[in-house]
């Protein structure tokens, strides 16, 4: 069975691994990767990369990501994938955290002195330039920092219980964490993905969620990878570039979070419709208004899971057809073990709501040093807490009504905020809707929620608040509507609410 990255993959297939869109197209075979793979693995050590050693990897969604992230990997050094949008600031947190060892940069960042080389060169880390010319994945070193010297080492082969690969967590309800996950977490969730959608080597994905965030780095390219199929990769999502790419390299599904699938809404595909054999989405709510539109507009399955970096991406998913769909729920778990517990770590009745826990060999063992976070996140029996809380509908599937930390507490009351999003949602003039608590004398907290009207659309909080009035409890109700043209996300698409609020009252001065 496989448990390393090494042994997940085919290495002498003539089969398409990669295609990389453009003029002409890169396509590249099972083969062709693994010698690549293995020449760049050779130019790690050449420069001093040892086991252990973090490889900090701030290239954009590319053929070079790709070499660069499995030579790291195999060879027992830590894959440590950056957003290459970054500021400075922000490189010089993720590059200390992890005292990388090097820095990998797209060409021509070192004459330009870009944010990444600078954050490097504050911690010493060697900085090369990383780029595909055509023939070869080129490591063209710019400094060697503290890898001075340390050549000539030989390539190990990465064993199961090994960290592959050191991901932050997006910080959505504080300072980011880092995330250890071994090859055997990694392939573990390899698995569960391949099994819960049946990916086989016919199949094709096009990717476009970023390889530095677990969803694209694995639904949307390892586990395919690993089932023998296609991946095709574009430098970045483009909703008008979407639909040509997936028809010309014959694309059969992908997976995204809510906020693209809501854009690509607005630019549906083509007559003739192309064959979708399912659509992933994964990572914020989708409110059962999107799910139910995204089924009509694009005639597939939408399927909605659940995952977070600390258990390499997937925990739970909605099972393809014939399996039931069950809008506004996350599914069931998929080769991970699920239970609501309470704060005692005994698991509730079903319907009642408590803190989702789970337990699974994708799990991280713990938190990089960080004790404090280690001791309360397990419970004595071994289960992780998501720090989202949910219940289980009798069917047995998880419904998420909100993370702890972001539940609306008005007078010791909770309020589920993703709840009232799909009811604000469902309103036939909004588009989108974020709810968030707000200081209130009163409770404490009472609720706050900033709209998105549809194109064209106008409507005044009263008017909101009167609709919602026969769907809602009166004490559900928002005390400020916020309207705003676009909804504040992160780079992965993703809302934090506490930012949402920030930017609200900001946008109200
Ligand atoms: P931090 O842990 O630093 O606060 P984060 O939790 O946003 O940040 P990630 O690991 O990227 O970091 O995200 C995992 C979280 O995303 C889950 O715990 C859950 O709250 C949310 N999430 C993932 N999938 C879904 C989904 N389908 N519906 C609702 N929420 C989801
Ligand atoms: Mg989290």
């Amino acid at each position: 069975m496989a448990t390393t990255l090494a042994n997940s993959f085919q290495k002498d297939s003539q089969a398409t691994a990669i295609i990389v869109p453009g003029n002409p197209a890169i396509t590249i075979s099972y083969q062709r990767l693994t010698a690549d793979v293995k020449s760049f693995q050779h130019k790690l050590v050449a420069l001093g990369v040892r086991p252990e050693d973090a490889v900090s990897i701030a290239l954009p969604n590319s053929y070079e990501f790709i070499v660069a992230f499995i030579a790291a990997s195999w060879q027992r050094a830590i894959a440590a994938p950056l957003n290459p949008a970054y500021k400075q600031s922000e490189f010089e947190f993720y590059i200390d955290d992890l005292s990388s060892a090097v820095a990998l940069v797209p060409k021509g960042s070192f004459a330009q002195d870009g944010a990444a080389v600078r954050a490097a060169r504050k911690y010493q880390a060697a900085i090369a330039e990383c780029y595909y010319n055509g023939r070869e994945v080129v490591l063209d070193v710019k400094e060697q920092g503290k890898l001075q010297g340390k050549g000539n080492q030989k390539v190990e082969q990465a064993q199961p219980d090994d960290v592959a690969l050191v991901l932050h967590t997006s910080g959505t309800t504080g300072r980011p964490k880092a995330v250890p996950l071994t090859h055997r977490n990694l392939t573990r969730t390899m698995k569960n993905i391949q099994a819960t959608y049946k990916l086989t080597p016919e199949d094709r994905t096009l990717l476009v969620m970023p390889l530095f965030h677990v969803h694209g780095l694995l639904a949307g390219f390892l586990a395919p990878l690993a089932s023998g199929g296609s991946v095709i990769v574009p430098l970045k999502f483009s909703a008008s570039e979407f639909w040509g790419n997936f028809i010309e390299y014959k694309a059969n599904w992908y997976t995204a979070v809510p906020t693209i699938h809501q854009i690509l809404l607005k630019n549906p595909p083509p007559n003739p419709k192309p064959n979708i054999r399912f659509i992933r989405s994964c990572s914020s709510p989708l409110s059962p208004k999107t799910f139910h539109e995204l089924e009509k507009t694009f005639d597939a399955p939408v399927l909605e899971a659940y995952a977070m970096t600390e258990a390499a991406h997937q925990m739970t998913s909605n099972p393809l057809p014939p399996g039931k769909r069950q809008p506004g729920s996350v599914g069931i778990g998929q080769g991970v073990e699920v239970k609501i517990l309470d704060q005692e770590g005994n698991e509730v009745s079903q319907g009642v709501e408590a803190e989702i826990c789970i337990r699974g060999e994708n799990v991280t063992k713990g938190y990089l040093n960080n004790p404090e976070a280690n001791k309360s996140s397990f419970t004595k029996g071994g289960f992780f807490r998501t720090g989202d809380q949910g219940k289980k509908d009798k069917d047995g599937y998880v419904i998420i009504t909100g993370r702890i930390k972001e539940l609306i507490n008005k007078g010791g009351e909770k309020i589920s905020p993703i709840e009232l999003d799909n009811i604000i949602a469902s309103h036939p003039k909004v588009s989108e809707a974020v709810s968030f608590g707000i200081a209130d004398e009163m409770y404490g907290q009472d609720v706050g929620v900033a709209v998105v009207l549809k194109d064209g659309q106008k409507m005044s909080g009263n008017e909101l608040k009167e609709w919602m009035a026969e769907k809602v409890t009166k004490f559900k109700l928002p005390k400020k509507v916020f309207f705003t043209d676009v909804m504040p996300k992160t780079a992965t698409g993703k809302v934090q609410r506490r930012l949402v609020a920030e930017a609200m009252f900001k946008q109200e001065q």
